[in-house]
């Protein structure tokens, strides 16, 4: 079965051509319904959704995301993380739900989702194995199956040119902070495990925004952390804001990043209460840093443990 994600492969694997692509660099290619493997790529694959894309779909299928969730995906780990994600649900021929027909092609084709738009070109990004205070590497890269006649087409493009065609940068845009986070979750490994309730919250956050709207606006939420009534006026009734502060919370709540700030009474307490238990117990913060380091070695033995029956 072929695989096609959103974050690219463990190893190398040959039907990506061993060259690296600029954004001037050119690709013979075209894509169409004349081509006699119209709609074959739309089969046998995984395609990872992305927050933006269950988001446009569902709004394409004037469903609500927990309608388009059952009836349109099932739930899949996002690679290499223990990241809760879904993935779309193909027939039982192990077809694309959205093709309408070999001739017709996608049904959903301008609210497509990354993936489809991305290949045959895929961006080797992000941060994935940059050092700490360097920018990232960015080149592009060509995946060619045998099966794909695109590649017979005489068309040529540069690699820009492409994706503005396949509208990437917008989903780039759109999902950039969302893959920084899964990509930060897979560099920890296994060293940590995330609980329940994370997992929770970060398929909450990524998959239905108007449960995640109600979780921020009718749930403790803003009494711990301090939001500005700018941003709160936005996300109130923009999918699209909401989408990217859902971004810096998720964050924010699993890294400990500043994007969102707890309300510093609330911090206070918090450090207060710590103080106390520490008085308690007796132990300093460093004993208690190493008990939970210590425990975290448990969970990741147990996790290797594991890997290897
Ligand atoms: S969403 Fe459209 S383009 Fe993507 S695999 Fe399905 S039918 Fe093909
Ligand atoms: S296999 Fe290639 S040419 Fe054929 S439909 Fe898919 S992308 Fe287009």
């Amino acid at each position: 079965m072929n695989e096609k994600t959103l974050f690219g492969k463990e190893k190398n694997p040959s039907n990506i051509l061993p060259t690296k692509y600029t954004l001037d660099s050119n690709i013979k290619f075209r894509c169409h319904p004349g081509v006699s493997c119209f709609t074959e790529c739309c089969g046998n694959i995984k395609i990872v959704l992305t927050p933006y894309d269950i988001l446009q779909l569902r709004k394409r299928l004037e469903m609500e995301a927990a309608e388009f969730l059952h009836v349109y995906t099932e739930p899949t780990y996002l690679e290499k993380t223990d990241f809760p994600g879904v993935t779309i649900k193909l027939t039982e021929e192990g077809r694309c739900p959205f093709i309408k027909s070999k001739t017709e092609g996608c049904m959903v084709y301008s609210d497509r989702p990354s993936a489809c738009r991305y290949y045959p070109v895929g961006m080797a990004n992000f941060h994935e194995g940059a050092q700490e205070g360097q920018g990232a590497e960015e080149f592009y890269f060509v995946v060619k199956e045998p099966h794909c006649k695109g590649f017979e087409e005489d068309k040529n493009w540069t690699i820009r040119e492409w994706r503005q065609d396949q509208g990437v940068d917008l989903r780039d845009t759109m999902n950039k902070g969302w893959m920084e986070i899964v990509m930060r979750r897979k560099s920890f490994g296994f060293q940590a495990t995330l609980s329940e309730q994370a997992k929770r919250m970060f398929f909450m956050a990524s998959t239905d925004l108007d449960q995640f709207r109600s979780f921020i606006f009718d749930s403790s939420f803003l009494k711990t952390y301090d939001v500005d009534q700018e941003t709160l006026a936005k996300i109130k009734d923009d999918d699209i804001e909401l989408l990217l502060f859902s971004y810096k919370v998720i964050a924010s709540m699993l890294f400990g990043t500043e994007d969102i700030k707890v309300k510093p009474d609330v911090l206070k307490a918090k450090v207060e209460s710590i103080k106390q238990e520490q008085n308690e117990t007796g132990k300093t913060m460093e004993q208690r840093a190493e008990e939970d380091f210590k425990e975290i070695k448990k969970d990741w033995v147990k996790a290797k443990e594991a890997q290897s029956n």
